[in-house]
């Protein structure tokens, strides 16, 4: 039994990356399980531009206290996993649009990704071999539509169409949401605690688990930190990353300090270490509105 925290090594964890880290370890230790840690490095492009984050991203973990077990996965070392994995899948080719495609290998965020219409699904062989010399093809898994639930422990059932997505793109790279469901499903992850802007995600991934044969985790989506404006915590919104709070003088146990407040674990300038945060943690008692850091 395992959950996991699976970061992007694409910028500093901000405070709102950092809570989510915390549930997701309060989460796992509180139901004895371990805590995975697993960096989504599979967008190169992204990655190359933003080199040593990963480091910089366990360092910031390990600082307030949240371990985690066994060696630190990197999505960028399994590609011959996912292409075993999309091999037992029934998938074809898409010559749709790059901007649709490129969408697919990063984690959505965002509740209204579009389903895909079908456009490429029946495609004669004419068809296909004209649209493949003009663009590289992606690959969709056939899903149909097919209605999909997941279990989550804050939102109960959470059922939605599955559409065709995207499992590798035009550029070879294996999507987001295949590399996220063969990894949990080898990892033996069986609780994912992630933001709720990946919610709209559990019916494909639930349904992509049942189709190579693993079991789907239990989820919980836990909310957002946001900033004054009301948007998703980001740079703009001033010293919100361990190190921009370090050079303003703010310790790693004052930031612990800070996101247990919020999480209603703790005062704002109590002492507190993950183990005493632990003792109080209770899923039932979770504020369920978004964090405003202001
Ligand atoms: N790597 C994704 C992110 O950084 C998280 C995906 C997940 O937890 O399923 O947002």
């Amino acid at each position: 039994m395992a959950g996991r925290f699976a970061p992007s090594p694409t910028s500093d964890l901000h405070l709102g990356n950092l809570r989510t880290a915390l549930l997701a370890w309060l989460f796992a230790r509180s139901t004895g399980r371990e805590l995975l840690v697993r960096i989504e490095d599979l967008d190169q492009v992204r990655v190359a531009a933003a080199s040593g984050l990963a480091t910089r991203q366990l360092a910031d973990l390990a600082a307030l206290g949240i371990d985690h077990d066994g060696p630190v996965v990197r999505q960028s070392q399994r590609l011959d996993l996912y292409a075993e994995a999309l091999a037992a899948l029934d998938t074809y080719e898409c010559y749709c649009s790059r901007r649709e495609i490129l969408e697919s290998a990063q984690a959505p965020h965002d509740e209204h990704h579009r389903p895909y219409p079908g456009t490429c699904r029946d495609l004669t062989e004419a068809e296909r071999a004209a649209r493949r010399a003009v663009r590289p093809a992606a690959l969709r898994v056939r899903a149909g539509g097919v209605t999909a639930t997941g279990i989550d422990e804050l939102y109960g059932p959470v059922s939605g169409a599955v559409d065709d997505f995207v499992v590798r793109r035009g550029d070879g790279t294996y999507a987001y949401n295949l590399a996220v469901v063969v990894d949990d499903g080898l990892q033996g992850v069986d609780q994912v605690v992630r933001g709720d802007d990946l919610l709209s995600s559990v019916p494909r991934q639930a349904w992509l688990a049942g189709q190579l044969g693993f079991a789907p985790p239990t989820y919980a989506h836990v909310p957002l930190a946001v900033g004054p404006d009301g948007r998703r915590l980001a740079k703009r919104d001033g010293a919100v990353t361990l190190s921009d709070l370090a050079a303003a003088g703010v310790t790693a146990e004052q930031v612990l300090a800070r996101i247990a407040a919020s999480l209603d674990l703790a005062e704002e300038r109590e002492s507190v270490s993950t183990a005493i945060l632990l003792e109080r943690f209770d899923p039932a008692n979770l504020p369920r509105q978004p964090w405003v850091v202001a």
